[in-house]
């Protein structure tokens, strides 16, 4: 990819005084980064401002050295840029590429996975952007799906470069700084590598590593090294401790099991294995045009609905549920206009009787019933309970605990996918719900009829 090119920018002198600043978009463990317009130019730009006491009490100078050291190497379209540097006596002043879209985690978080097509264009870029990065001779170090941001064409553009290295010989080998003992480790213990944990050294192929950790995630909605303590991921790193779900793609599989290799030299994509040449061309990116990848348009990103054996979204998803019609939906809907007694009477045998009652915060409950809430390719049963006010909580039953609710709004939608499944479409994300009784469009009529009764009189009246 010829995309290096010189960049004159940086040696051109700036102030604070030639931005307007806007909004704040994201705060840092010791900078602040605000949206802003060059005055010349109306350039938007996101300028990362950090505090010079701050960072020397901090003692995180070398950090902000390393990050602007390996910034201003950079020229990529896969990578935020360093376009000015400034300061005045109490700040440093970073003017970077303003990554509009966000992290790639909260599209993550939001579609709780991708469709395979997503996800072989988003790692395909990742592959592009860490080819270019070692050719430079820099590690990340830190790679993981919060450090992806998006541009405006939804194209990644890769940040945080605190922790990377910068190489002088070629074979990429160098100490790291994760020194002493291993839970001194900072960061997100979820994509290092186990040579960092173990010998403390990093590789670049430590950067493949977390690839397949995000090629894993993307496809499956969670990293494959979890546990509640970081201890207990590391000790599933070393020792290669990760399943596949269900419905895992096979040839997305192959690759993530080339990936995750335990050798750092002998993972898919580092130099002993033939480099990057035979990573890009494992099946799983057949059909990407790694040269003009940075050119073309990113597939739409679409939720990944796997066809599993609860599922069986092929068979049944142009069927409706039998036995559900118009009647059945006036049942549904008359049975809850409630007056106040009938509310009071109810709400005094549902706290008798429901053991589901102290979780509802004394609403009524106006319907409740088993679901497997999904994530990506992982399901776990939730006991699911809709009550006034508007809530849907989500409790898990066997262990009594309240896990979360979907947030209630406006925007808030529920939609029948089939007999058993539906979604709840949330601003922020789409939940993914099954009911085990094959009753999906039930629950759907009664959160649209609680929907109606919060929000539609509202709407009526504008
Ligand atoms: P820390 O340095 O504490 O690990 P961080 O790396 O997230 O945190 P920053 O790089 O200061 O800290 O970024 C803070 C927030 O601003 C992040 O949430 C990031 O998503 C957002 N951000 C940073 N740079 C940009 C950019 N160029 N465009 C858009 N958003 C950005």
């Amino acid at each position: 990819m010829s995309v290096d090119g010189g960049d004159s920018k940086k040696n051109v002198k700036k102030t604070p005084n030639d931005f307007i600043f806007g909004k704040v978009i994201g705060e840092g463990s010791y900078s602040t980064v605000y949206l802003a317009k060059e005055v010349d130019s109306s350039t938007e730009y996101a300028i990362k401002v950090l505090e010079k006491r701050h960072i020397m009490r901090e003692r995180k100078t070398q950090y902000v050295m390393r990050e602007k050291e390996v910034l201003m190497k950079l020229n990529h379209p896969f990578f935020i840029r360093l376009f000015y540097t400034f300061q005045d006596t109490d700040r440093l002043y970073f003017v970077l590429s303003y990554a509009r879209r966000g992290e790639l985690l909260d599209y993550i978080h939001r579609l709780s996975s991708f469709d395979e097509p997503c996800t072989k264009w988003y790692t395909a870029e990742i592959v592009a952007a860490l080819e270019y990065l070692h050719s430079k001779g820099i590690i990340h170090r830190d790679l993981k799906p919060e450090n992806i941001l998006l541009n405006d064409e939804m194209h990644i553009q890769i940040t945080d470069f605190g922790s990377a290295k910068i190489l002088k010989d070629v074979k990429g080998e160098e100490e790291a700084p994760v020194s002493g003992r291993t839970t001194s480790f900072v960061g997100t213990a979820q994509y290092v590598s186990p040579e960092i944990l173990t010998s403390k050294k990093a590789y670049y192929s430590s950067d493949l590593w977390a690839l397949g950790c995000i090629v894993y995630q993307l496809m499956s909605g969670l990293p494959p090294f979890r546990g509640g303590h970081e201890y207990q991921i590391f000790q599933k790193i070393t020792k290669l401790e990760y399943e596949f779900p269900d419905g895992f793609s096979v040839v997305a599989q192959d690759l993530v099991e080339k990936l995750l290799v335990l050798d750092p030299e002998q993972r898919l994509g580092c130099e002993e294995m033939g480099g990057f040449e035979k990573l890009k061309s494992h099946p799983f990116y057949e059909g990407i045009d790694f040269e003009h990848i940075h050119e073309q348009k990113p597939p739409p990103l679409i939720p990944f609905l796997p066809a599993t054996s609860t599922n069986p979204e092929n068979i049944w998803s142009n069927y409706r549920q039998p036995g559900f019609d118009d009647a059945r939906m006036v049942e549904i809907i008359t049975q809850t206009v409630i007056t106040d007694d009938e509310r009071k009477k109810r709400l005094d045998d549902q706290k008798q009787t429901n053991k589901y009652h102290k979780f509802v915060e004394n609403n009524l409950i106006l319907k409740q019933g088993f679901v497997d809430k999904r994530k990506g390719l992982f399901a776990r049963k939730r006991m699911l309970l809709l009550t006034e006010g508007p809530h849907l909580y989500y409790v898990d039953p066997v262990n009594q605990v309240l896990k979360g609710q979907i947030p209630w709004s406006e925007e808030l939608r529920p939609e029948a996918k089939n007999f058993k499944t539906f979604f709840v479409h949330t601003p922020n994300r789409t939940y993914y719900l099954e009911d085990r009784e094959s009753r999906s469009e039930e629950w759907v009529a009664k959160i649209s009829e609680v929907w109606q009764q919060y929000y539609g009189n509202r709407n009526n009246k504008k």
